[in-house]
């Protein structure tokens, strides 16, 4: 095997003849191919064979023909720092070769005793030595570099915790500079808490020595800058330990996780809160009723789950867009957080539903009074993008523990409610009860029915005479929807024409009823009987569709009817959806000839500024106004007060449920024209209707 046999070259610069062969003889003896002499006299000459590479070492002797002294030591060193430099010289020199080596020399070598052993030794020795020290120097280097790019704070501190190290980071994350901090206790520059008790910390490093491990620090952990300023941090401390293996101190490494613990605050709140309102979402509301349920159980105490739909939100956010539909469940948030307590909790299930837990009530009347107070509230016009937005909701109730011992349980309950809610006409609350889960179930069952009940031809229309007040004439006639459900019989449009409405297939029967109606009207006048204005009645959801007037144009071309002879009957709440478009295309069915009237006038927010907005022909007052009507004339004021104000809007004012003698006395003195009622007719089959028609027109009129 080949023994790779280093040749160290050595650089003599020495200015005698005798002294330079003395050294050369003592290195060839050393064996050839060991060491490799050039010999040059001055130090200028020195100087240019060092510019080049190659020098293992070199043997210097001071007192040279162009350089005298320390000086010259001082010119070889910085002219090659990386070689290693023996001094040659006599006894008379040994104080400035001593000088030298303070300087950077590796050894000195006295010239009278020069010998082949100690001179190779002594440069073998310096050359490996000058290794060592730059391996070393290289490592303290790399590691000084490598701890001032890490982005981790280094910290580091002797076995009794004070400080003896810190990194870039370190300074920057502690604001204590690595001079002002080196000594100081570690308590001192590194101070930190829990961020959720405030307390201190436990100090990292005592754990670490006493431990005798890589320790990581409290979770939660907070870091106080020099000037305050606070910044969590995740670190872990270890030991050091000297060659023996004691402990010596200990490292601390940290950085700054400010960001990620922000970032999994911000995460753990998007899972739980609604992104529109911000307010709670199902996941934590479920959780909340959880807690409560468990609060009150423990305290016997009560607590109410409140589930709120908005009516017709849907239509809304179709008809004005999204962004406005965002803004105006922003704006019911608002006012449901300002209807309740600190202590409950309002959260948005989706859509347009909320539910609220209130956690702190002594009676289930107290949950009666919050709805009633979030109905109100609710009610008032939404200001949005400049107009005025008007919206109802309706409400169910669940109370623990009696409707539910557990979350799922109470919203579900609520729920129900809130659908019974609906079907009681909207803008008001239902406390569940039992029976509601049979209705509920009743309700899943009637929409699946509901939707092939038209092509299975169930529906028919009822006709019911409108008549003048004073002669007992027919004036007109209204169409009223039944179903004749196969399971259940005849069925009334309260039984069925709200569920209709929610799962958007009023659109289709609408349609049908018009068309029907229409038929009908026309059959009649080709009939030869007295041609009569056809009321038909149109439910929001079907008059926001888009399509509505098409339908309405197509259907009177297509049964031939004059648009003269068609009525169509609005609720209030059409107007209050979106007022603006709701005017054009009323203002369109108008120019077509088609009449319009108001439907239950009275019962939502007639106003006179507003109605007199809109192109209507006929106002019909509510019946629960007509029921009124008796001998006390307080209670009567309120009809006389609406007969007036159709009159001053030059509306036809139509009382609908008459039902006494006595009702229409009051009615007609009040001069009100029109009315319908059992008093004159109950709504009847069309065959029924076409002879009650007949005998009028033969002079009998109804009384
Ligand atoms: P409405 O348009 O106000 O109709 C008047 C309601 O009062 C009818 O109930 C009628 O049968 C009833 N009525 C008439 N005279 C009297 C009376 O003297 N006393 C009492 N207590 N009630 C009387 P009906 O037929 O059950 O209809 C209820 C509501 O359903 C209607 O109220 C209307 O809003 C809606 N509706 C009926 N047919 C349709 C339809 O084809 N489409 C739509 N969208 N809604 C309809
Ligand atoms: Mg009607
Ligand atoms: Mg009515």
């Amino acid at each position: 095997m080949n023994k790779t046999i280093s040749i160290h070259k050595i650089l003599l610069i020495e200015s005698d003849q005798t002294p330079a062969n003395e050294v050369r003889a003592a290195l060839a003896e050393a064996g050839s191919g060991s060491f490799e002499v050039e010999w040059v006299r001055t130090l200028s000459e020195g100087l240019e064979r060092l510019s080049g590479k190659g020098i293992d070492a070199v043997l210097l002797e001071l007192s040279l023909p162009d350089s005298q002294g320390i000086v010259t030591f001082d010119k070889v060193f910085a002219a090659a720092p990386e070689v290693p430099i023996l001094i040659l010289g006599g006894n008379a020199s040994e104080a400035l070769a001593m000088e030298a080596v303070g300087h950077g020399a590796q050894d000195h070598l006295p010239l009278n005793h020069l010998d082949s052993y100690s001179l190779t030794r002594a440069l073998r020795n310096a050359i490996e030595r000058k290794a060592i020290e730059d391996a070393l120097y290289d490592e303290k280097e790399r590691a000084l570099v490598t701890l001032n790019s890490i982005g981790d704070a280094v910290l580091c501190t002797d076995v009794s915790g004070n400080i003896t190290y810190l990194n870039f980071v370190a300074e920057t994350m502690t604001g204590w500079r690595r001079e002002e901090a080196t000594g100081k206790p570690l308590a001192e520059v590194f101070r930190i808490i829990d961020g959720t008790s405030r307390k201190s910390a436990r100090d990292p490093m005592e754990m670490a020595v006493e431990q005798n491990r890589t320790v990581g620090l409290t979770v939660n952990c907070v870091l106080i800058r020099r000037d305050g300023f606070e910044s969590a941090i995740e670190d872990s401390a270890a030991p050091i330990h000297d060659r023996a293996g004691l402990v010596t101190g200990a490292v601390i490494v940290f950085h700054d996780v400010s960001a990620a613990r922000a970032m999994s605050l911000q995460m753990t709140h998007a899972a739980q809160h609604d992104v529109v309102t911000n307010l709670p979402n199902r996941l934590l509301l479920n959780d909340r009723i959880t807690q409560a349920i468990a609060l009150a159980r423990r305290q016997k105490k009560t607590i109410a789950v409140i589930f709120l739909d908005l009516d017709r939100f849907k239509y809304i956010n179709d008809s004005l867009g999204h962004a406005t539909g965002d803004q105006l469940i922003q704006s019911v948030a608002k006012r449901l957080l300002a209807c309740v307590r600190a202590s409950d909790t309002i959260s948005r299930q989706g859509g347009d539903e909320f539910a609220i837990l209130l956690s702190e009530i002594a009676t289930p009347e107290d949950a009666a009074k919050c709805a009633t107070h979030i109905l109100l509230s609710l009610s008032e016009p939404h200001s949005i993008g400049g107009q005025d937005l008007r919206i109802v909701g309706s409400i169910g109730i669940s109370v623990y523990p009696e409707d539910g011992e557990d979350a799922e349980t109470l919203i579900k309950n609520a729920d129900t409610a809130m659908y019974h809610a609906k079907e009681c006409g909207r803008n008001n609350f239902q406390f569940f009860k039992l029976e509601m889960n049979l209705k509920a179930v009743e309700r899943q069952t009637l929409e699946g029915s509901l939707r092939c009940a038209l092509e299975r031809k169930e529906f028919l229309l009822h006709y019911q005479p409108k008549v003048n007040l004073n002669t007992g004439e027919i004036t007109g006639v209204e169409a009223l929807i039944r179903w004749q459900q196969p399971d259940r019989g005849l069925l009334q449009p309260s039984q069925f024409v709200s569920i209709a409405e929610d799962c958007g297939v009023i659109v289709q029967i609408g349609r049908w009823v018009l068309r029907e109606a229409c038929r009908q009207a026309r059959a009649w006048q080709e009939a030869g009987l007295p041609p009569l204005p056809m009321a038909v009645n149109v439910s929001a959801v079907e008059f926001s569709d888009n399509g509505f007037v098409a339908g309405v144009r197509a259907i009177l071309s297509e049964t031939g009817l004059e648009s003269r002879y068609l009525e169509l009957e609005l609720t209030e709440s059409v107007l209050m959806e979106d007022a603006e478009s709701m005017a054009a295309v009323l203002q369109e069915l108008k120019a077509m000839g088609v009449h319009l009237a108001v439907d239950d006038f009275g019962t939502r927010y007639s106003s006179l500024s507003y109605l007199r907005r809109f192109p209507f022909d006929a106002l019909k007052i509510d019946q629960s106004f007509v029921n009124q009507i008796s001998s006390d004339p307080d209670e009567s004021a309120m009809v006389s007060a609406i007969i007036n104000m159709g009159k001053s809007l030059k509306h036809i004012v139509i009382a609908e449920g008459i039902e006494t003698q006595q009702q229409r006395a009051y009615l007609r003195a009040h001069c009100c024209a029109e009315g319908q009622g059992f008093l004159f007719s109950p709504p009847l089959p069309a065959t029924e209707f076409a002879h009650l028609l007949q005998t009028s027109m033969a002079g009998t009129v109804i009384h």
